[in-house]
């Protein structure tokens, strides 16, 4: 196949990582266009129509990227892996010494690109996602192959329990496990975090936060 020199994107900015492992350090965004999985409690449902967003060239959005004085990027969506755009986005990144990271839902196996950290959100049955599209083992098995980060979205401590059903199912290694609250207000995600700061301490799971969220709420492009 002939590699994609455009496609469409939410968004291009620079701020901080808000959640998984490396919440906290500045990083570039970069928001792919498209996202079929369909979470219930999606906060980017902007970004799930492939045809919306922006075109861009593939040259363009790499200077867009390369002009902010970081380089960390984490290349998210929507579901960065259905665009086309991925593979030659995340190769030229690399070229121009980005440390890459990526989100992805894991619903898809991950293509043999220079990927620097893979944060792996694998959907549990309170996205509303049937469990055939959200669950894929070939890909989960490719992602432990390459010593990915695995996030969890919990609303509820049965979620907990799934997770833990998952893990074992997969045989995911628990300190690479990271819990994080759902939530798209400050007061819900400052709730949740208590128990699930509890459920890390019982499980030996990591706690992410969602910076963002306690920064500056739910607002695009932060
Ligand atoms: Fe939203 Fe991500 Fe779920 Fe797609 S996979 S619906 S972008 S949370």
């Amino acid at each position: 196949m002939i590699p994609a020199t455009s496609g469409r994107i939410a968004e291009c900015f620079f701020s901080i990582q808000g959640e998984g492992v490396t919440a906290g350090m500045p990083a570039v965004f970069v928001r792919l266009q498209g996202c079929s999985v369909g979470c219930q409690w999606c906060d980017t449902k902007y970004s799930w129509d492939p045809a919306g967003g922006r075109e861009v060239s593939l040259g363009a959005l790499v200077e867009e990227a390369a002009g902010f004085p970081c380089r960390r990027v984490v290349v998210t969506g929507g579901e960065p892996l259905e665009s086309s755009l991925f593979p030659p986005l995340a190769a030229a990144l690399k070229a121009r010494r980005f440390t890459i990271e990526v989100e992805t839902s894991g619903t898809l196996p991950p293509p043999p690109v220079p990927v620097d950290q893979w944060n792996v959100s694998v959907k549990l049955a309170a996205s509303g996602v049937p469990e055939t599209r959200r669950i894929n083992p070939e890909a989960i098995s490719a992602f432990l192959g390459l010593g990915a980060w695995w996030k969890f979205v919990v609303v509820d401590r049965r979620d907990v329990a799934e997770a833990l059903v998952l893990a074992e199912r997969f045989a995911l290694p628990r300190e690479r496990i990271l819990l994080m609250p759902e939530g798209v207000r400050r007061d819900e995600i400052l709730e949740r975090s208590r128990w699930v700061i509890e459920e890390c301490q019982r499980h030996g799971f990591r706690y992410s936060p969602r910076l963002h969220i306690l920064l500056w709420g739910a607002t695009r492009g932060v």
